[in-house]
């Protein structure tokens, strides 16, 4: 059997010339000696609204890109070819009509048989639609990393968030040597309470909880989290071992103030809080979860003594 070895392709310039003006890619080329456009895909005003015969010279190239990447573009582009290195560059053109569009400038720069720079030839690709879809990309990215630090249930930080506050803010301390606060605070006979009242209401109490707590911070700088089921706790630098009392004695009020009724509670007949506070000015080579571990044992004792109460680690 005899094999037919496949036909060359003329060098029709017909053909490639039908090639080229009928892909979506805008061809152009540019005389490296001239500067200016030696030729540019008819594709072009449909896209850019600006007519071929109006793309004379790389100025006008310059002149229609945003002023925001042109200085950027161009000097790239320039040093890129004066080296003789093929080069990409997205940029934002500007349409006839004074819109935008994203283009990637795909260039290649071609050279004499002696390596001098003779042309530059490219295609410019209408890359809008990509970066629309990156920009929403970039925010999706954002909103999931700001979820993934929040409690679905109350909005208030989660317990992953806190961590990292913890050590932030514990290192902070241990550098300006100034005291910390850590707050655990638990809601009293809360499994009694969705017993009775069911876990609706029981989510619908955690989530007044929360927002009471929430109310109470001042600054930037605190930090008010959900630690686990019905348990907050809450960072703030800067108190005194009395101010931190005090405020802690405001986050049993405002709890209590909610007026939350709770018929079985054998403390009140409404919903009540314990919590447990400690105060440190951090060494270094000391443990942020120290302080987790001294306010906790302090609620423990809080609890024990009565609920409805808060307790000093001091
Ligand atoms: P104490 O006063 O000693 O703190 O008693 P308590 O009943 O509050 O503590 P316990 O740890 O025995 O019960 C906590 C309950 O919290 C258990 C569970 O029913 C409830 N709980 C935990 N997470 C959720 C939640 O997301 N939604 C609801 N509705 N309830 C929850
Ligand atoms: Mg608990
Ligand atoms: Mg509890």
């Amino acid at each position: 059997m005899t094999r037919q070895a496949p036909k060359q392709m003329e060098p029709d310039s017909a053909v490639y010339k039908t090639l080229l003006e009928s892909t979506k890619a805008i061809p152009w080329k540019i005389d490296w000696a001239t500067m200016k456009f030696a030729y540019v895909g008819p594709q072009i005003e449909a896209l850019l609204g600006w007519a071929p015969e109006s793309w004379v010279s790389v100025e006008d190239w310059a002149m229609r890109i945003h002023a925001e990447d042109r200085e950027g573009v161009v000097n790239f582009c320039v040093a890129q070819s004066k080296a003789g290195v093929d080069h990409e560059a997205d940029y934002r053109a500007i349409t006839r009509d004074g819109e935008h569009v994203w283009i990637r400038d795909v260039v290649h720069v071609v050279r004499k048989p002696d390596g001098e720079v003779e042309a530059l030839i490219g295609f410019m690709f209408d890359i809008t639609e990509r970066k629309k879809n990156e920009a929403r990309l970039a925010e999706l990215q954002k909103e999931l990393e700001a979820l993934s630090y929040r409690d679905g249930l109350t909005n208030v930080a989660n317990r992953r968030m806190f961590d990292s506050a913890l050590e932030v803010e514990w290192a902070n301390a241990v550098r300006n040597r100034t005291p910390l606060s850590l707050f655990m605070i638990d809601i009293d006979y809360f499994k009694q309470y969705n017993d009775h009242y069911g876990h609706v209401e029981g989510d619908k109490a955690l989530q007044l909880v929360a927002n009471t707590l929430r109310a109470q911070m001042r600054r930037p700088t605190d930090i008010c989290a959900r630690y686990g089921g019905e348990e907050f706790v809450m960072l703030i630098p800067g108190f005194t071992e009395e101010q931190a009392e005090r405020f802690a004695e405001r986050l049993r009020t405002s709890v209590n103030d909610l007026a939350i009724a709770h018929a079985k509670s054998s403390v009140q007949e409404h919903m009540t809080i314990s919590v447990g506070v400690c105060t440190m000015t951090p060494d270094q080579g000391s443990e942020g979860k120290t302080l987790l571990r001294i306010a906790d044992s302090a609620l423990y004792r809080a609890k024990k003594h009565g609920r409805n109460r808060i307790q000093s680690a001091s």
